[in-house]
């Protein structure tokens, strides 16, 4: 008996997920099924561990389409969508999925049918998967466990986080790219994800009581989140959706909210007054920065899925650059400058006479911002916003390396070093005096420089080889 006679008598198609969140699986056996002319009211889709007794008069062989079966038809629309909503944990969506699979085979372009039912839906579960991932990207809060065990032995980092879907295996990409050099867990109520550095393993459920509570850098944490608290934005709305309560009690920096929004009114009066973060509430090492700088996610750029790089030299060099963001290379490799921009700075600083080793070399954004153009990852400017929220970190550098003479590459360098925005073409070559007596030189960021031809490169290049000139020079008076 062939498939279509199966269905033409009447046959019920049984199918069981292997797992809640196998698209691969569910798209296998919908084209089969669909290629089989097998129609929507006569497939049940079966949770993993499911049943299926409703139907157990029903025939659970899948049916095998014949080898001209016609091929099945999806829009790129419906696969984006279809893979995000599956993840979903309503028990309708993988017969959902199949009914609009099915539907498509007619129209081709139902997708764009946005009054449609079940165009709607798929939707809708999209949008919800999505936004539980976003949730999970940025709430997820790792806490410090050594491990004992000699051969283990070294730090361990552990979150406990609960999603409402079944999204920890689609993102487990993104904590591998994130976190790369750090070894890590995740537990969740739907299962576990191990890293340690090389290999990913998925674990069974956990209970919250797996987790540790928590760790000595929250400390580090909690007043860095307190330090760029803005009393003066405070929307206690705004702050609710972003940062759902549901997800406080697994945030080291939740604990400070409800002291923080009380003392809202007074803390800015006294920041009126003051005008500046407490240097008390800095970290006391460039070390325990680079430790915090892992897990932050104060801005949107560290959900991309790269490394925070920290800067790297002596850490009492006279002289500090200060870059932009790293790029595609720095981030791989975990050092800034060390891309086209980085040679080029080195080349003129050589022939300034400048020793690149002698400076303390940094960025004042720590995450690569970047848009994927295929496979290649394309930088992207980051906006005020972002400068401002990573600036208490450069700030903090700063506070500990000392510098006498800092050099801003570019105009969000110099934002990031003086708090606003200012004119590359008016500042350069005119020191300005920050406020711990050290001096401010502002110049272009090389990166300009390689993005120019012809004349306007050659002039560039003269102006930035000036700028250089005159701080080295400068650099000779401040450490004789
Ligand atoms: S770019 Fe800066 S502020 Fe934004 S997440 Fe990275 S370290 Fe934090």
């Amino acid at each position: 008996m062939t498939a279509l006679q199966h269905v033409k008598l009447g046959a019920y198609y049984v199918v069981t997920m292997p797992e809640p969140d196998d698209f691969d699986f569910w798209r296998e056996r919908a084209r089969a099924l669909v290629q089989c002319d097998v129609p929507p009211d006569r497939v049940a889709w079966v949770e993993p561990g499911g049943s299926g007794n409703l139907f157990s008069h029903g025939e659970r062989r899948m049916p095998v389409p014949d080898r001209d079966a016609p091929q099945v038809r999806a829009s790129r629309a419906f696969v984006t969508l279809a893979k995000n909503a599956i993840l979903h944990t309503d028990t309708e969506r993988f017969a959902l999925l199949y009914r609009l699979l099915w539907r498509h085979q007619a129209n081709p372009r139902i997708m764009e049918d946005k009054t449609d039912g079940d165009v709607r839906r798929i939707d809708e579960l999209a949008r919800i998967v999505r936004r539980d991932s976003h949730k999970m990207h940025a709430f997820v809060r790792f806490r410090l466990v050594e491990e004992s065990d000699e051969e283990e032995a070294g730090e361990h980092y552990v979150a406990w986080f609960e999603p409402e879907h079944h999204i920890l295996r689609a993102n487990a990409g993104f904590f591998m790219r994130r976190f790369a050099n750090m070894k890590w867990s995740i537990l969740t109520p739907r299962g576990s994800l191990h890293w340690d550095g090389k290999v990913m393993e998925e674990g069974p459920p956990a209970q919250r009581s797996d987790a540790p509570a928590g760790d000595p850098a929250e400390d580090l944490w909690r007043k860095y989140y307190a330090s760029t608290f803005n009393p003066s934005r405070l929307k206690i709305g705004a702050m609710l959706k972003e940062m759902p309560k549901k997800y406080w009690k697994n945030m080291p920096e939740a604990s400070l909210i409800p002291e923080l929004v009380a003392g809202a009114q007074a803390r800015e009066s006294a920041m009126v007054a003051a005008g500046e973060v407490k240097d008390e509430a800095r970290p006391d090492t460039l070390a325990a920065i680079e430790k915090a700088l892992g897990i932050c996610r104060r801005c949107p750029i560290g959900e991309l899925g790269t490394n925070a790089v920290m800067g790297e030299g002596p850490s009492d060099a006279s002289f500090m650059i200060v870059g932009e963001q790293p790029g595609d290379q720095e981030d791989m490799q975990g050092r800034p400058f060390v891309g086209p921009a980085g040679q080029l700075l080195d080349m003129h600083l050589a022939e300034a006479g400048i020793e690149r080793k002698s400076a303390y070399v940094t960025n004042t954004v720590k995450h690569f911002k970047y848009v994927m153009r295929g496979k290649r990852r394309l930088h992207q400017s980051p906006t005020a916003k972002e400068i401002d929220s990573c600036r208490w970190w450069v700030d903090s550098e700063r506070a500990l390396v000392k510098p006498k003479l800092v050099l801003a590459l570019g105009a969000s360098a110099a934002r990031g070093v003086l708090g606003r925005t200012v004119s590359i073409s008016r500042a350069r070559g005119v020191p300005q005096m920050l406020d711990d007596g050290s001096e401010l030189w502002i110049t272009a960021h090389p990166s300009y420089l390689l993005r120019l031809e012809g004349p306007a490169r050659e002039e560039q290049e003269r102006l930035f080889t000036a700028d250089l000139a005159a701080v080295a020079a400068r650099l000779t008076e401040l450490v004789a």
